[in-house]
């Protein structure tokens, strides 16, 4: 499959299309960025990592029945992908309080909910991602009542299918974000990445943390977080 335009260039990610217009390579960079941007830097063999993390994860979950937009691996940091209409929401699922949820409720971190909590965030860098509900994505036409239905349905599905598999890899997974798209016949499918940059995990004998707060927070130890997730995965899958 040839690597036509360079379509989009984002914060984690390069996005080119190709011979076919159904179908978008994505090319995972080594940059990382926190609050909006206002923090960057680089996160060596980030890119290689995350490619092949999110892969394996969203094959996992495409077998379990929810439908992504991954087709094939083509090299360390390139996947070839469906292309999708991006439903601009962040879709965050938490399964224990942390980050942004800590701060505005002012709940300590690690405090574990009965039952995972869901919420959305308007993909809008001027505006600053601020939050909205349903009935919000729906009155901003981001989405329809049935796809918001849809993306819930498979967001609960996804935290379920990834909570036990770290379970099983010694990692508690904490919170995470996900993005869904449509394809050109509107059929809902989950989109972007899943990684350490997306999710929050925690070493579930010891608290480390193994994600992008490490980086966000100054904890030191970054690249080997990432490689230590990708280990046990690979171990585990
Ligand atoms: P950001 O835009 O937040 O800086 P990235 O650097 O990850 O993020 O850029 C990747 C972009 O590609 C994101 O805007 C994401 O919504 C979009 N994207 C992810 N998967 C697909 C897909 N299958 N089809 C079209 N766009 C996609
Ligand atoms: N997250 C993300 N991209 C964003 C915002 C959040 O991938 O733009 C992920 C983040 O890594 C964490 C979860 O979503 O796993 C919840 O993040 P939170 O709202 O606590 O945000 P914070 O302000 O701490 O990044």
């Amino acid at each position: 499959m040839n690597k036509r335009e360079q379509l989009y260039e984002g914060k984690a990610k390069k996005v080119f299309k190709t011979d076919d217009e159904n179908l978008l390579i994505v090319d995972y960079k080594d940059d990382a960025t926190a609050f909006n941007g206002l923090k960057k830097g680089t996160i060596a063999g980030k890119g290689v990592i995350n490619n092949k993390m999110s892969n394996l994860l969203m094959q996992k979950i495409e077998k379990e029945g929810i439908p992504t937009h991954f087709v094939k691996e083509l090299s360390d940091r390139e996947t070839l992908v469906k292309k999708v209409s991006i439903v601009p929401l962040e879709v965050i699922i938490r399964n224990i309080a942390a980050g942004s949820f800590s701060k505005r409720y002012g709940v300590e971190e690690g405090v574990v909910f009965e039952e995972p909590t869901i919420e959305f965030s308007y993909k809008n860098d001027e505006l600053g991602d601020p939050l909205c509900n349903t009935y919000h994505a729906i009155a901003l036409k981001l989405a329809t009542a049935d796809e918001m239905e849809r993306i819930k349905k498979y967001a609960f599905g996804v935290n379920e299918i990834l909570k036990e598999f770290w379970k099983g890899c010694g990692v508690t997974l904490v919170d995470f974000k996900l993005e869904f798209g449509r394809l050109a016949d509107g059929t809902i499918v989950l989109a972007d990445e899943i990684s350490p940059d997306t999710c929050r995990l925690w070493d579930s004998k010891t608290g480390e943390k193994l994600d992008k707060d490490r980086f966000r927070r100054d904890l030191g130890g970054v690249e080997d977080a990432y490689a230590e997730v990708m280990k046990r995965l690979k171990e585990n899958i």
